[in-house]
């Protein structure tokens, strides 16, 4: 049933009576880019810029990093390319970025926090991406992974603003920036949550361990409550919140995040049909309530088993 949907389906996505949720793709390697621009999405939630970084023993120049930016932005002319500064550490080590003797590295300096360090690093990056988004039409905005204080927000959006680049946001994966969104909003322009981590910190469990998977279920009913915080929050500063983590890849799921109020998906191109399918044959107020159902579940398998039952 949901092959016929999707079939017929297409377009900005939106709920059954009509609400609009923007859905977007995740986009980690130029490899991908084909794949990524063809999708049926209004544009880019979560660029993943490692790629550039990797395999070196130093940051790639200005140039070099502006090159592949505009070929991203080329590919998007018209639509929105949300790019995540460069997120090293913890499970992407990078030799000139991150320390190799932290004994906790995923509570180490990472993401945001690499260019307390090194500025130049970030300066560097935000260079490129304001040269790139100067020669082409997409509409970039920037964001910050491992935000944890409203004052890294802040930070952050001052330091895009002076290289010209009007939109900046915070990614939502650290359990204290969930808890006060309403302040991390307040210093910038959007809200990008990241499941992935946000699992990982909220749950204490290393994403990278299978054995743990269980905790790192995107389906945990305290993950979302963290997420409705979030969302709640945002909503309250006028501000967007989206969902770039693996939890916005799943149909049934992903009524439920636009039930607490998560107002655009990003996830791999070939997930999006199937959800845009499922918000089409949901209004919101079904989205809400298949919400409340997985927050009163007392695990994971029974918040996925009382939508799965209501939603059908
Ligand atoms: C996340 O943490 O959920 C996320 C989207 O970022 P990454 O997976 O790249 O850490
Ligand atoms: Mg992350």
């Amino acid at each position: 049933r949901r092959r016929s949907l999707s079939a017929r389906v297409s377009g900005p996505g939106r709920t059954a009576d009509g609400h609009p949720v923007k859905l977007l793709v995740n986009l980690g390697a130029l490899q991908e880019l084909p794949a990524a621009a063809a999708a049926d999405s209004e544009g880019v939630g979560l660029f993943r810029t490692e790629f550039l970084y990797l395999d070196r023993d130093q940051a790639p120049t200005v140039e070099e990093q502006t090159a592949a930016y505009r070929e991203v932005f080329a590919a998007f002319t018209g639509r929105r390319v949300v790019v995540r500064t460069l997120d090293a550490g913890a499970d992407k080590p990078l030799p000139f970025a991150t320390a190799a003797d932290e004994q906790n590295p995923a509570l180490g300096v990472r993401g945001l926090r690499t260019a307390r360090r090194d500025p130049q690093l970030l300066e560097t990056q935000l260079t490129a991406i304001a040269a790139a988004a100067q020669d082409g039409e997409a509409e970039v905005w920037v964001m910050a992974p491992m935000v944890s204080v409203p004052g890294e927000a802040a930070a952050f959006a001052e330091r895009a603003k002076a290289h010209g680049l009007r939109t900046a946001g915070a990614m939502v994966e650290v359990p204290a920036a969930a808890l006060r969104a309403g302040d991390v909003a307040q210093q910038c322009d959007f809200l990008s949550i990241g499941t992935n981590d946000l699992a990982q910190y909220a749950f204490a469990a290393d994403r990278t361990l299978g054995s743990l998977a269980e905790f790192l279920d995107p389906w945990q009913p305290a993950l979302l409550e963290l997420v409705r915080t979030a969302a709640e929050a945002g909503a309250g500063q006028g501000r967007p919140v989206g969902v770039c983590g693996e939890a916005a890849a799943d149909p049934l799921l992903a009524l439920v995040l636009v039930g607490l109020g998560v107002t655009s998906l990003s996830a791999a191109p070939g997930c999006l049909g199937d959800v845009r399918a499922s918000l089409a044959s949901h209004g919101l107020d079904d989205c809400r309530r298949l919400a409340g159902l997985a927050l009163a579940a007392p695990d994971a398998a029974a918040a996925r088993e009382a939508v799965r039952n209501a939603a059908a």
